[in-house]
């Protein structure tokens, strides 16, 4: 015993060995000093318990009475032999030694013991039952082995850096990209050998920042491949703090390649810059186009109109002065509707507002297409109820939107047709609506005719010239109101239903 080879303190012997027998009773570990049992040839087959502590009893579930003169085998039944073999081995080699056994004598439990020799057959044994820490132990591999398999089977690549930025561990999607062995090759300098050169500066400010706040952090950059060519991965990081300090000791981040995506995305942004370029370079067009054909067009009707009064009435040149007259006209509200357009998508359209009568706006558009009207000898219905509808507006754009939408029902509805005129108000709206019986919309147009530039197919043959833009004027001449404008038709040869909402002004209409 330990007690026996360590010289007595200036005490005394007797208050040593009391003050070691205390230690002995109160100790948590479980300890015994046993003799020897050999069989006929010599040969140590057992031992035999001399003296017990109480924690060997606490320990081993075994009385100190049962233990203390029987044999290791008559005490725990079922004792491992490979206990005997350690204990013989003491004895013989007077060599101390430390093992770690699972007894399934006593419930499987796993215990840690040191057995030292005492001379003449004797041997302490200092035991103690680690089964909790061996689960605790097991716990922890499995979890570790469980975060290894997980992380390996992820196809992003994962990994675990210190604070300076070296990478502590790496996934396996990590050392299949890189071709690099991270078990056995650690990848210190991860930016400088596997980054960009281009994106090793944004990553590194990056990094320092993160490191700086210990806030996650996100970075796009290219990493070198196994077979040398770079693709792009987005980089996100969150960082650890020890649970103890609550100090930040480590990163954990991922990076997931968004190389085709990535590419997609800047391919489809810069065909997007390309369409806009093409798009303001067509809008500029247009709006010169219309300048430029808009300047001739007031000379030519001055022309005209002095050549009306000059020549002869009911003559053959009189009749072309008119017909001439009558297309500059229509020459002239197309240029006209091409300069507005490009106002609209330069948003250089602005409204004069003042409160407008819609009796009046639609009398006048009513007299601006009296002539097609007529010329297609179509029938008009007006109801406008009685009183009258005031909004804040400009009277000549809402004519405009009126005139547009009658010279269309005018133009898409077969000769001798029916055009209904409804105004009328609907809570704070007034709502004007425009209905022919003509050549109508199919379903599948009805949402496009409003797009500048969109056509009906098959009405072309009836458009009389059109340019796919008196629609998109209305809706934005009505939207600059304030106002919406919807179509509606029940299909080709079933007629059209244009209807006009605007907002009722109470000022204006008080004022009236
Ligand atoms: P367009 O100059 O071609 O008339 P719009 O922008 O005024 O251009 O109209 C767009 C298209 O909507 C027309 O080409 C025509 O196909 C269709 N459309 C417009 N109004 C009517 C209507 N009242 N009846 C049938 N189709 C119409």
């Amino acid at each position: 015993m330990q007690s026996q080879q360590r010289p007595a303190s200036n005490d005394g012997p007797g208050k040593s060995s009391v003050g070691w027998r205390n230690l002995f009773e109160d100790m948590r570990e479980g300890f015994f000093v046993a003799e020897a049992v050999r069989d006929a040839s010599g040969r140590m087959v057992d031992f035999r318990y001399i003296e017990v502590n109480p924690a060997f009893e606490a320990i081993t579930e075994v009385r100190v009475t049962d233990a203390v003169g029987h044999t290791g085998s008559q005490t725990i039944a079922g004792l491992p032999q490979q206990v005997i073999d350690i204990f013989r081995d003491v004895v013989e080699t007077a060599q101390p030694t430390e093992f770690e056994i699972q007894v399934a004598a006593l419930g499987n439990r796993w215990f840690e013991a040191r057995a030292r020799s005492l001379g003449d057959d004797l041997f302490s044994v200092l035991f103690l039952d680690i089964t909790a820490r061996k689960k605790a132990l097991a716990k922890l591999v499995q979890s570790e082995e469980r975060f290894r398999l997980l992380a390996d089977a992820s196809p992003h690549m994962l990994w675990i850096a210190d604070l300076d930025g070296t990478a502590e561990y790496f996934n396996r999607a990590w050392d299949q990209y890189t071709g690099i062995d991270h078990r056995r090759e650690h990848a210190r300098d991860v930016v400088g050998k596997y980054i960009h050169p281009d994106d090793r500066a944004i990553t590194l400010a990056r990094f320092g920042q993160a490191l700086k706040t210990f806030k996650p952090f996100e970075v796009e950059h290219r990493i070198r491949s196994a077979q040398g060519d770079y693709r792009w991965f987005l980089v996100r990081a969150e960082p650890y703090f020890d649970p103890l300090t609550g100090r930040p000791v480590r990163w954990y981040g991922s990076s997931v390649d968004i190389h085709d995506s990535k590419l997609a995305h800047d391919a489809l942004r810069e065909s997007q810059e390309a369409l806009r370029t093409a798009d303001r370079r067509k809008d500029e067009f247009l709006a010169t186009l219309a300048h430029e054909l808009r300047n001739p067009l007031a000379p030519l009707r001055n022309g005209l109109h002095i050549a009306r009064l000059l020549v002869p009435a009911d003559s053959r040149v009189q009749r072309t002065v008119q017909m001439m007259d009558r297309q500059l006209t229509h020459l002239v509200r197309l240029v006209d509707d091409l300069m507005d357009v490009g106002r609209v998508t330069s948003g250089k359209l602005a409204l004069q507002r003042r409160p407008v009568s819609l009796r009046t706006v639609l009398a006048d558009s009513l007299e601006a297409t009296r002539a097609a009207i007529e010329a297609h000898e179509h029938q008009v219905v007006v109801d406008a109820g009685d009183g009258d509808l005031k909004i804040l507006g400009d009277a000549d754009r809402l004519t405009q939107v009126l005139v547009n939408l009658l010279t269309n029902s005018v133009k898409y509805t077969p000769r001798g047709g029916r055009i209904g005129i409804r105004l009328g108000r609907q809570d704070e709206h007034a709502v004007l609506s425009i209905e022919d019986n003509g050549i109508g919309i199919p379903p599948e147009n009805l949402s496009d005719v409003f797009q500048l530039f969109s056509q009906v197919r098959v009405h072309q043959c009836l458009a009389e010239g059109g340019l796919g833009i008196g629609l998109a004027l209305v809706r934005s001449l009505v939207a600059l109101h304030g106002g919406t404008v919807e179509a509606h038709s029940e299909g080709p040869g079933r007629g059209s239903v244009f209807t006009v909402r605007l907002p009722l002004n109470k000022e204006a209409t008080l004022e009236s």
